[in-house]
């Protein structure tokens, strides 16, 4: 998965302790009745940021920003932006501009009347408006279809023109609830590039509500992980993907064998787990601090596993065998789901580098060996 602003973007004002957020949510609740939608979120988010906001369905990350839009009251906690506290302040008095999940267009005017319907709401110059519209077409390369109306558009066409009606109005904080929602993947992935020049070029500070974890690990500067109403994790993508903080992170976030255990070796150096899950013993090469005895969970990435016919020469740990019940060709990379002497499955991802004969390639029911790193595992104690 791709880390693409991690690499390019050395900026990382949250390392910086003086650096002031953007935006400050502080112990933030929302309850419809009994139910707790929200639960008690604190986040900074630092001016230039994409932050994602990534949870499965009915996480409360929509009621997240619609708190911040304004839409929604809190009922307990503060959001401040860019210093100022936002309670009871209305959505069209907050430096915030929303763009929803259905992009709610005007069917019947043009694209570039969409896009300049909410400077002219505002009541600026013509010459104003124009020349923020032909700027903004050009940013979101839609230049030609300025006297389109959205049903000659494409699908991602469409979301570029709702994108361009949000920050023609120049806003400091673009919320976008599911902004990709509506296109198919290839689109999608072409779109979240175009997502990432065009914040560049602008300097907008972007929140992105997602379900998608490949969306948010492309995207984002950070992520922030949500769960029944609370965030759970918050890091940059390769963070949250190599280091999760606990069980459920680990397996929202890609694919993930994980096996319970038992402490039998803390050092601060290495660390073995004893694990019948597993069937033998996880030796990894960093410290953990947890007692002695602990019940840990290790998980292993599919990717960090390496799969062979031979037997290795030392068995004792990070190795067991299995028989392999499952293989899914998916063009780039092979599945194998290997059903350990242990009982269970375990799941492992082979590049598919070059093209393989049958003799070489291993298949179905073949006992094979598993192996990998001791830098490989992360052991979560939660
Ligand atoms: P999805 O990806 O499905 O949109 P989400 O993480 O954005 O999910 P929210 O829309 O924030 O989820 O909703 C969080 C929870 O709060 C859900 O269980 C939802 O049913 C509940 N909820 C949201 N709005 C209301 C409301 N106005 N009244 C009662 N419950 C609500």
């Amino acid at each position: 998965m791709a880390d693409r602003r991690n690499d390019r973007n050395k900026h990382e004002p949250w390392r910086d302790p003086n650096a002031q957020p953007y935006v400050r949510i502080e112990n933030v609740t929302k309850r419809f009745g009994d139910f707790v939608a929200v639960n008690n979120v604190s986040l900074k988010i630092y001016k230039g940021e994409i932050f994602c906001l990534l949870g499965g369905s009915g996480c409360g990350k929509s009621t997240l920003l619609r708190m911040l839009a304004g839409f929604e009251e809190t009922t307990g906690g503060s959001i401040y932006l860019d210093g100022q506290d936002m309670a009871g302040i209305p959505p069209y008095e907050r430096p915030v501009n929303m763009m929803f999940q259905s992009y709610a267009l005007f069917p019947h005017m043009t694209v570039e009347k969409n896009i300049a319907f909410g400077l002219e709401q505002e009541k600026l110059s013509r010459s104003e408006i124009n020349s923020r519209v032909e700027e903004i077409l050009g940013i979101v390369r839609l230049g030609e279809f300025a006297r389109r109306k959205p049903h000659q558009l494409s699908g991602g066409q469409r979301q570029r023109v709702a994108l361009a009606r949000a920050l023609v109005k120049r806003p400091k904080l673009l919320l976008l609830d599911e902004p990709l929602g509506a296109l198919d993947k290839k689109l999608r992935e072409h779109t979240q590039f175009e997502l990432i020049n065009i914040q560049e070029q602008l300097g907008v500070t972007f929140i992105v509500v997602t379900h998608d974890q490949e969306e948010a690990m492309t995207l984002a500067s950070r992520i922030g992980v949500m769960n029944r109403g609370e965030i759970v994790q918050i890091g940059t993508p390769t963070e949250i993907y190599e280091f999760p903080a606990t069980r459920f992170v680990a397996d929202f976030i890609g694919s993930v064998n994980m096996f319970e255990g038992r402490l039998v070796e803390d050092l601060p150096d290495r660390v073995r787990i004893q694990s019948d899950q597993l069937g033998g013993v996880i030796y990894v090469d960093h410290g953990i601090s947890a007692a002695p005895g602990a019940v840990v969970w290790v998980a292993i990435r599919p990717e960090k596993i390496t799969i062979q016919r031979a037997q290795p020469a030392d068995m004792r740990e990070n190795c067991v065998r299995g028989v392999v019940k499952e293989i899914a060709y998916m063009g780039d990379v092979s599945v194998y789901l290997v059903k350990i002497d242990s009982g269970q499955t375990m799941r492992v991802t082979l590049p598919n580098m070059e093209r393989l004969s049958d003799d070489e390639r291993i298949l179905w029911d073949e006992t094979v060996y598993l192996t990998w790193h001791p830098g490989s595992p992360v052991v979560v104690i939660q």
